[in-house]
């Protein structure tokens, strides 16, 4: 089989070097890749209907014979008119194609064919309108629909496969060693190609697409256990002392029980165990996951290690640094900031200070896995918000320290399928409980016709002592009807609102001018606050009481949810208004969600039920490569992948064995085009 990646896709029949750049957009330019590019749908052509019986509305596949065909009429200058009766020996019906002169030159002669498309009933009256047509002796079957790009046509595209399974060699090495497909029962690598492309019956469509989703899942799942250096190491950094309670002592208010619970599962894991920490913690935004990290760092720290917390952004990192430095005060407990804004001068400072130890905590931003940073006891290493680093990120920090414990905290919460699938193997713990008094944020859906009247709404609430947030999805109008977060400074102003004390917050912004406004923001010396999603994550100002989202078709419900999270942090009621002027169900359906629950948890799953895990998180967010085929929220394969991975990796712990070779190289294969493949080995 991996001798088909090499063979390019223009030594394939009616593939030009034109044609083999229309594949090279699909992503395709071996016989091998196109043998991986699965159909994206099925059209069943394999019982044909009888007129009469056949769904309406619907797409159907109807035998029929030609019975006459009418003279071709010419509507409009550039728009022909191509019409027949068909019949099935009962009813008849009438089929139309538009400037297909070439399709009604071959039916008009008569004959027995198949036609697949939409079938209309308007009184006694069938038609079907530019049906696809296939001679019924040869047409009868389940047909792969392709995902196609501009002047290249599925058909186009089901020639070349057809082409290219010919040339699969008789016997094709499976990359799934054997002794896993027999205890998952999966079909043949050979069997599945053949089937994914082409399927004998509905069944072995079923198999096929089974066996090839296994095997993308297990690639996967090895490949993600590579970059994480794999086997689990033995730990060097066990502690002896729980120090959680003296901490719980410098808080302001007493943990919640959730809390209580996630800190001493991350210390017994630090104690007890034979091997480093690796810990998941979930919850919900305002659960107190930064009072948990705060905890989980005091005990490490007094234990004599050193703790890396990294943020996603300056502006987080920033207020973490706040957060625990005020904490931390009047205890020996040392804590560094290091984001890319800090000046040379102050970062060589730092750098030595990690290195001599006499920085306990240090955090900051991506600028924590800069190659000048070196630590002298990293133990511990903290990320917030964990899904916006890319895999090789994570691991760069991790590799600073001797298989430090790890910690990963994340905000959105993300299904627990999903969680296993980005994190691999890591223990969880869920904040299932918000602080006490926290009220539920009351959210509303509105169209742009009710602007005037929600303006008012925030008014109101400054006049009463609140804070607002507008949230924009871009900074500059590039895109038409789309609320500019500049432009709409500029519109706000000319209202009564304008006389209000006003800021825009954006991610073009410098970071000092950031932090700026955002403490300003913080102070209560700005009224309303016009931001992008910059704020989106962990920004915490309990003041605020209303967030108006613009345009909130544009964001994903579990990015919505983390917006509306910066609101509702305070004693007083919070609001989210929703603006949306878009027309379509699904659309608003989707906003709904958001006014009928708070819970961050049921928010995600509908989020992943109504726009499929592909949308969930772009691969780029999490660093996953893209999966072709498999339905990441399907946990059953899940873990059944994840049982095979473990057994390959007990026997095998670098693949190195001969039967494992396939594997190896599908790893690469995959991993290559997320640009992490330099971390396999
Ligand atoms: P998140 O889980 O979204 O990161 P934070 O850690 O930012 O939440 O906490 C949100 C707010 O709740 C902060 O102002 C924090 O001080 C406060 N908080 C955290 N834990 C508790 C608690 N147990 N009781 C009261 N307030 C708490
Ligand atoms: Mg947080």
């Amino acid at each position: 089989m991996s001798s088909l990646f090499k063979i390019p896709i223009q030594q394939l029949n009616g593939v030009g070097s034109r044609r083999a750049e229309l594949f090279h957009k699909l992503g395709v330019d071996t016989v091998g890749t196109l043998l991986h590019f699965y159909p994206r749908a099925y059209e069943d052509w394999s019982h044909p209907y009888r007129i009469a019986d056949a769904p309406t509305d619907n797409m159907c596949c109807i035998k029929a014979n030609i019975e006459g065909a009418y003279p071709p009429a010419r509507i409009r200058g550039n728009m022909t008119i191509f019409k027949l009766d068909v019949c099935d020996g009962y009813d008849r019906m009438t089929v139309t194609f538009f400037n297909q002169k070439y399709t009604y030159d071959k039916l008009k002669n008569g004959g027995e064919f198949l036609f697949y498309g939409t079938l209309k009933h308007n009184f006694s009256l069938y038609e079907m309108a530019s049906p696809t047509v296939l001679p019924a002796d040869v047409g009868e079957g389940i047909h792969p629909v392709y995902p196609q790009t501009a002047n290249l046509t599925s058909r186009q595209i089901e020639s070349a496969v057809r082409q290219a399974i010919a040339m699969l060699p008789e016997k094709i090495n499976d990359p799934v060693p054997e002794n896993i497909l027999d205890k998952f029962g999966l079909c043949s690598l050979d069997f599945a190609i053949r089937n994914v492309h082409f399927p004998k019956d509905e069944n072995s469509l079923l198999s096929a697409r089974k066996r090839l989703a296994f095997e993308e899942l297990l690639i996967l799942q090895l490949g993600m256990v590579q970059i994480k250096g794999g086997r689990k190491k033995a730990t060097t950094h066990q502690i002896q002392k729980d120090y959680s309670d003296e901490f719980f002592s410098f808080l302001p208010f007493s943990p919640t029980n959730a809390q209580k619970k996630a800190v001493s599962e991350c210390v017994s894991d630090m104690m007890n165990q034979p091997s480093p920490m690796n810990r998941l913690v979930q919850g919900d935004v305002g659960s107190g996951k930064t009072a948990v990290a705060a905890a989980v760092c005091y005990t490490a720290v007094k234990n004599g290690l050193q703790c890396a917390f990294m943020a996603p952004t300056e502006i987080l990192a920033a207020q973490h640094f706040k957060t625990l430095s005020e904490l931390f005060d009047g205890t020996d407990v040392n804590v560094g900031l290091l984001t890319g804004s800090v000046t040379a001068a102050k970062k060589r400072k730092i750098y030595e200070n990690l290195k001599d130890g006499s920085i306990d905590i240090i955090i900051g931003t991506h600028a924590l896995i800069s190659e000048n940073v070196e630590f002298k006891k990293l133990g511990l290493v903290v990320t917030d918000e964990q899904h916006r680093f890319g895999v090789a990120q994570r691991s760069t920090l991790i590799e600073k320290g001797d298989s430090p414990h790890i910690l990963v905290m994340s905000a959105t919460p993300i299904p627990r399928t999903l969680a296993l699938m980005i994190f691999g193997d890591l223990d969880l713990s869920i904040l299932d409980e918000l602080p006490p008094g926290r009220q539920k944020v009351e959210t509303f859906l509105i169209d742009g016709s009710k602007r005037q009247r929600a303006y008012g709404f925030l008014k109101k609430h400054i006049d009463n002592g609140n804070q607002c947030y507008i949230v924009c999805p871009l900074v500059e109008q590039n895109e038409t009807n789309l609320a500019s977060a500049k432009e709409y400074v500029e519109r706000l102003k000319k209202t009564f609102l304008g006389s209000y004390r006003i800021a825009l917050l954006h991610g073009k912004m410098k970071p000092s001018e950031k932090d700026n406004i955002m403490s300003e923001f913080s102070a209560g010396n700005i009224d309303i606050l016009i931001s992008t999603t910059v704020i989106e994550v962990g920004v915490d100002v309990p003041n605020a009481t209303v967030m108006m989202i613009e345009n909130s078709e544009r964001f994903g419900l579990s990015q919505l949810h983390q917006l509306r999270g910066r609101v509702g942090r305070g004693k007083n009621k919070s609001y989210c208004i929703l603006v949306s002027d878009i027309q379509k169900e699904s659309s608003l359906e989707r906003l709904r969600v958001m006014c009928k629950t708070n819970d961050g948890f049921k928010i995600a799953d509908e989020d992943l039920r109504l726009r499929g895990p592909g949308d969930f998180f772009g691969s780029r967010q999490h660093g996953l490569p893209e999966l072709k085929i498999a339905d990441i929220s399907s946990m059953t394969l899940l873990e059944e992948t994840q049982t095979a991975a473990k057994m390959i990796l007990e026997k095998d712990p670098d693949l190195s064995l001969k039967e494992h070779q396939g594997l190896k190289f599908e790893t690469k294969r995959l991993f290559s085009k997320v640009g992490t493949s330099g971390q396999l080995q």
